[in-house]
C-alpha cells in the first residue's frame, strides 16, 4: 500500500467514536429550543401582535409595517438570549443548497457608541447583492437586483450565533429566482383547488394542506479517505474504482446493527436536528455498505422542504466533527445502490381528514377515491414533467440503472386499490347509485380496509407508489431540493382538481345528481389514467416496451428530459395555476442545462487530472518494474527459459500498455470534444453535446482505469479503493 494510502487507512481504522454530549432534558423538552415557535412568539410579543402573526401564518394575510417592527423586536430579544449576534435571510437559490449573508445586529447609536438593532424593515425584506446566483438570464447585470422577502409560514431559527429568517428570493421584476416562491404558489394552488373539491363532501373544509415526509439516504466516508480521493472531494462521486469483491450481495448491511462510530454521529445529528425543530424519528442502515437513512415525521410541505435543506447542511457539519464526510450525491459508488429521497406526499384538511386515506363509510371512500384518481390523472398527464422535476446530472446515474426507480414514471396501487378502481370502472351507473343513506344515496363502493397495503404488498421498483395513506414519490434524488418535485406534483394535482370540478359541475348543470356526477367523472378518469398504473417490475425490459406502447414518457437523456418543462401542457399548467410563467420556466431551464454541462465538465476535468497525475504514472512505474524483471530474467536464465518464465509478466506489461494508451488517447479526445462543445452558444445544445459525447467517454475511460487497478501492485496504488471507502468505520 502506498505510504499515503497506508496512513489514511490506518487512521480510519483507529478513529474512535466521539463522545456525544446528550442533553439532560428529554427530547420533548429540548425540541425546537432554537426555533421561534408560536409558544415563544406568545411569550416575546405583545398579545395583539401575536394575534396578528397567527393570522399571517395561518391565513396568509399581509403584515402591517408597525407590527413587523414589533415582531422584529421580540425576535431579536429571543435570539440574543440564545447568544445570537447576527441575522440572515436564508433562501434557496437554484443551486441545490441554501444561501445566507450574515449581518450583525449592531448600529450606531448616534452618540458615538453602538446598539443592537433589528427593525421590521430588515426582517421583512432585503436586497442581498446576490447577482452571482444562477438565474437563467432573468437578471441582466444592469438590473441585477434580487429581493429576499420573509416567509412567515416557516418559523425563524437560530444556528450558532445567527438568527436565520426563511425567505423567498425574487427578481426586481417579480420573477422567482428560487425554489420557495413557486413552491408556496403551488401549495396555494393545490389548497384552493382541493378545498373546492372537498366542498362536495364536506362544506366545513376551509383549508387543505399538502404534507411531505422525506426519507433522506446518504453515505458516510471516513474523512481521511475522502481527502485522499480528489474525485469525491470535487465531484461528490468516485469517477473510478473497481468494485470491492464483497459489497451488498449478502444484503447484510440493510437494517443491520449500526456501527458505533456511525451511531454516535446519528445521535449527535438527531439531537441538533430536534433542537432546530426537525422532528427526526427513523434511522437505519440502508442496502449498500456505509449507506444510511434518516426520516422525520411528516410535516406541512413548505416547512418539510426547509427542514430537509437545513438537515442536509447540518449533516455535513456534524459529520465533520465525527471525522466523517457525508455523501449526498445520488451515486457516489458504482456497483452498489445509489441514494434517493423518497417524498411521501399527501393532502389533509383543516378538519383533520387525510384525503389519501380510505375512510369507513362509502361516502368517505368516494372522497378518498376522488383524490387518488385525480392524483393518478395528474401524474399521468404530466408524467414527463414529473420526471423532469427530479432529473439532474447526478440523479441520472440512478434512474434507469437497475436499482432505483426506472426512468419512466408509473404508479403502483397494489391489489386492493386496483380492484376497487376496476370495480368502479366496470359497474354501471344504475348499479352504483341506489337509494338510502345520508343523502338518499347508497354507493356501491366496496368496503376498503383501513390498512390497504401491508409490507409484503410493496413494490420497490415503482417511482410513484401508493402506500396506504399517501403516495411515495421515490424518484427524487438524495441531493435534490425536494421543492422541485413538490412544485411539479402539487401544481399538477391542483390543475387536475380544477379540471375535475369543471367536469362535475357541467354534469350537475345538465341535471345529474352530485354523487352521480362525481362517479361518472371518476369512472372516465379511471379509464383515461390507466396507462400510468403499473404493478409489475419497473426494471424489466418488457416494461420499457410496454410503457412505450402506452405512450408514457420514455426519454432517458437528461437534457432532453428538461424539455418537458417547456411543452405546451406544462406551460399551460404552470400559468393557469399562477405558479410560474413562461419566462420563468425558460429561465429555469437555462439554469438546468447550464448546471448539467458544468457538472459533466468538472467531472471530465477531474478525471483528466487524475489520469495524468495518479493513474498513468503509477501504472507505468509498475510496468517498468516488470520490464526490469523481464530483463533480469534474461541475465539469469537461458533465453528460452527466461521467455517462458516471463510470459505472464510480459502479458501484464502488454495489458498495461494497452490500457494506458487507451486512457491517454481518450482523455485527449475528451479534451477535444469539450472544446467543440464549449463553442456551442445554446445552453440546451451544449448540454446535449455533453450528454451525448462527453459523458459516455467518462465511462469508457473508467473501464480501463478500473482494469489497471486490478493489475497494478496494491502497494503503489495511491487512491483509496472501494473496499476501504465502503467498509471502514
Ligand atoms: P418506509 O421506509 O416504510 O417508506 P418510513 O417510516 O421510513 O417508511 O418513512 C415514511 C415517511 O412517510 C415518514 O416521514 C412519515 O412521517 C411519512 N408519512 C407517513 N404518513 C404520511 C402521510 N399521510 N403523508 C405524508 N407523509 C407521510
Ligand atoms: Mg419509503
Amino acid at each position: 500500500m502506498s505510504k499515503l494510502r497506508f496512513r489514511v487507512v490506518e487512521k480510519a481504522f483507529q478513529t474512535k467514536p466521539l463522545e456525544v454530549h446528550v442533553p439532560s432534558e428529554r427530547p420533548s423538552e429540548y425540541f425546537a429550543k432554537y426555533v421561534f415557535t408560536r409558544e415563544k412568539m406568545f411569550k416575546y410579543l405583545p398579545t395583539h401582535v401575536y394575534n396578528q402573526m397567527v393570522d399571517v401564518m395561518d391565513n396568509g394575510v399581509t403584515l402591517d409595517r408597525d407590527i413587523a417592527d414589533k415582531v422584529a423586536e421580540g425576535m431579536k430579544r429571543w435570539a440574543m438570549e440564545l447568544g445570537a449576534t447576527h441575522y440572515t435571510h436564508w433562501f434557496q437559490p437554484l443551486t441545490e443548497g441554501t444561501a445566507e449573508k450574515h449581518d450583525a445586529f449592531v448600529e450606531h447609536d448616534g452618540k458615538g457608541g453602538m446598539m443592537e438593532e433589528f427593525s421590521g424593515k430588515l426582517l421583512v425584506q432585503q436586497e442581498p447583492d446576490a447577482s452571482s446566483f444562477p438565474n437563467g438570464g432573468i437578471r441582466n447585470t444592469f438590473e441585477a437586483r434580487g429581493y429576499s422577502a420573509w416567509d412567515p409560514s416557516s418559523p425563524v431559527f437560530v444556528v450558532d450565533d445567527t438568527l436565520c429568517i426563511p425567505t423567498v428570493f425574487i427578481a426586481y421584476t417579480g420573477e422567482s429566482l428560487d425554489y420557495k416562491t413557486p413552491l408556496l404558489k403551488a401549495l396555494r394552488a393545490v389548497n384552493k383547488a382541493a378545498v373546492d373539491v372537498c366542498q362536495y363532501f364536506n362544506p366545513d373544509v376551509k383549508k387543505v394542506v399538502a404534507y411531505l415526509g422525506w426519507e433522506q439516504e446518504y453515505f458516510l466516508v471516513d474523512e481521511g479517505l475522502y481527502a485522499a480521493r480528489p474525485d469525491l472531494l470535487l465531484t461528490g462521486r468516485t469517477l473510478m474504482g473497481h468494485e470491492a469483491s464483497k459489497n451488498q450481495q449478502l444484503e447484510d448491511h440493510y437494517f443491520g446493527a449500526i456501527p458505533t462510530r456511525v451511531a454516535a454521529f446519528m445521535k449527535d445529528l438527531e439531537i441538533q436536528a430536534l433542537e432546530l425543530g426537525i422532528p427526526v424519528k427513523t434511522r437505519h442502515n440502508e442496502v449498500a455498505p456505509n449507506q444510511f437513512e434518516l426520516a422525520p415525521i411528516f410535516e406541512e410541505c413548505n416547512l418539510a422542504v426547509d427542514h430537509n435543506m437545513l438537515i442536509m447542511s447540518l449533516m455535513r457539519k456534524v459529520a465533520r466533527t465525527h471525522g466523517f464526510r457525508v455523501l449526498l450525491h445520488e451515486k457516489p459508488f458504482k456497483g452498489v445502490n445509489g441514494s434517493g429521497k423518497h417524498n411521501n406526499w399527501s393532502l389533509g384538511t383543516d378538519t383533520g381528514i387525510l384525503l389519501m386515506a380510505p375512510g369507513k363509510t362509502a361516502e368517505e371512500n368516494l372522497r378518498f377515491i376522488t383524490f387518488v384518481v385525480n392524483t393518478l390523472m395528474a401524474v399521468y398527464r404530466h408524467n414527463g414533467l414529473l420526471k423532469a422535476s427530479i432529473m439532474s446530472a447526478t440523479n441520472a446515474h440512478r434512474l434507469g440503472a437497475n436499482e432505483a426507480p426506472p426512468a419512466i414514471i408509473s404508479s403502483f396501487l397494489g391489489k386492493q386499490l386496483s380492484k376497487v378502481l376496476d370495480h368502479m370502472e366496470n359497474s354501471s351507473t344504475n348499479e352504483l347509485v341506489t337509494l338510502s343513506g345520508k343523502h338518499g344515496m347508497k354507493l356501491d363502493i366496496p368496503q376498503i380496509p383501513e390498512l390497504l397495503i401491508d409490507n409484503t404488498d410493496r413494490n420497490r421498483t415503482s417511482p410513484f407508489a401508493f402506500t396506504g395513506n399517501r403516495f411515495e414519490f421515490r424518484a427524487v434524488g438524495s441531493e435534490a431540493n425536494c421543492a422541485s418535485a413538490m412544485i411539479a406534483l402539487n401544481t399538477a394535482v391542483a390543475e387536475q382538481l380544477i379540471e375535475f370540478k369543471k367536469d362535475v359541475d357541467t354534469l350537475i348543470r345538465q341535471g345529474e345528481s352530485k354523487v352521480e356526477a362525481i362517479i361518472q367523472v371518476i369512472r372516465k378518469y379511471i379509464t383515461l389514467s390507466k396507462p400510468i398504473r403499473f404493478d409489475g417490475n419497473g426494471y424489466s425490459d418488457e416494461w420499457k416496451e410496454e410503457a412505450e406502447r402506452r405512450g408514457l414518457d420514455c426519454e432517458t437523456s437528461c437534457p432532453l428530459i428538461f424539455d418537458r418543462y417547456l411543452t405546451d401542457e406544462s406551460i399551460r399548467m404552470f400559468e393557469s395555476t399562477g405558479v410560474m410563467n413562461k419566462k420563468e420556466l425558460e429561465a429555469r431551464n437555462e439554469v438546468k442545462w447550464e448546471t448539467y454541462t458544468k457538472k459533466i465538465q468538472i467531472e471530465a476535468r477531474v478525471l483528466g487530472d487524475l489520469v495524468m497525475n495518479h493513474i498513468v504514472p503509477i501504472a507505468i512505474e509498475y510496468q517498468s518494474k516488470l520490464i526490469d524483471n523481464v530483463y533480469k530474467m534474461k541475465e539469469l536464465f537461458p533465453a528460452d527459459e527466461a521467455n517462458q518464465l516471463s510470459s505472464e509478466n510480459i502479458a501484464i506489461i502488454r495489458k498495461i500498455a494497452e490500457h494506458t494508451n487507451y486512457i491517454k488517447e481518450h482523455v485527449d479526445a475528451m479534451v477535444e470534444a469539450r472544446k467543440v462543445a464549449n463553442k456551442i452558444t445554446s445552453e440546451r445544445e451544449k448540454a446535449i453535446a455533453y450528454h451525448d459525447t462527453i459523458s459516455p467517454m467518462l465511462e469508457r475511460i473508467r473501464y480501463h482505469i478500473d482494469k489497471l487497478e486490478l493489475i497494478v501492485d496494491d502497494q503503489m496504488w495511491t487512491l483509496p479503493k472501494y473496499r476501504e471507502l465502503l467498509f471502514i468505520r
